[in-house]
């Protein structure tokens, strides 16, 4: 499997380094990092929401990709809306192939806390892109989060069923890593 990890925004080093790390480890994937200097089109931007729309940046990330059989993980430092939503933790479009992050909501004082809920969320928009739908298992990683405590009660790992679902979807998994085991 390959992955493209898309980058915009201001990321320390060790936080884009782990999560390319612990996806590779997970999924026995080959990474690329791109850094986006470019600023997203106008019209993704909606001034009376003050937010980006989450369908038009994926739309404008998808003209980044360098590989078309590699999934695209993007990390954007933005808050994002879907339509009927007040906001999104992140997007994902199985079809294309690509998932969006937004950390905006998810920055802390706590290094270790702000790294783990990145980590959280893109484990949970990567699994859209493998296929999952959300899990009742409020532990699981595929949980929904309404909120950020839900975020930060969830783990990043998934759950046996979830794990069963990605094998019988033909996805070469490192089960011991990525398997919740409480
Ligand atoms: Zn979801
Ligand atoms: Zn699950």
């Amino acid at each position: 499997m390959k992955i493209e990890l898309i980058i915009k925004g201001e990321y320390e080093e060790d936080i884009i380094k782990e999560i390319a790390q612990s996806l590779l480890s997970s999924f026995n994937a080959e990474s690329r990092i791109t850094v986006l200097d470019e600023d997203p089109p106008r019209d993704a931007y909606s001034v009376r929401r003050a937010q980006y729309n989450a369908s038009r940046l994926l739309t404008w990330v998808l003209k980044y990709r360098l590989s078309v059989d590699s999934y695209m993980l993007g990390l954007l430092d933005y808050d994002a809306f879907v339509e009927g939503l007040n906001f999104v933790f992140g997007i994902a479009n199985p079809f294309y192939k690509v998932a969006l992050v937004f950390t905006y909501r998810l920055h802390s004082t706590d290094r270790g806390l702000y790294k783990e809920r990145i980590k959280k969320e893109v484990f949970h928009e990567f699994g859209h892109l493998l296929g999952l739908r959300h899990c009742d298992n409020r532990r699981c990683v595929m949980s929904f989060s309404n909120s950020i405590f839900d975020t930060d009660y969830k783990s990043w790992r998934y759950c046996e069923k979830c794990i069963v679902a990605l094998k019988q979807g033909g996805i070469d998994v490192n089960e011991d890593a990525i398997t919740l085991k409480d």
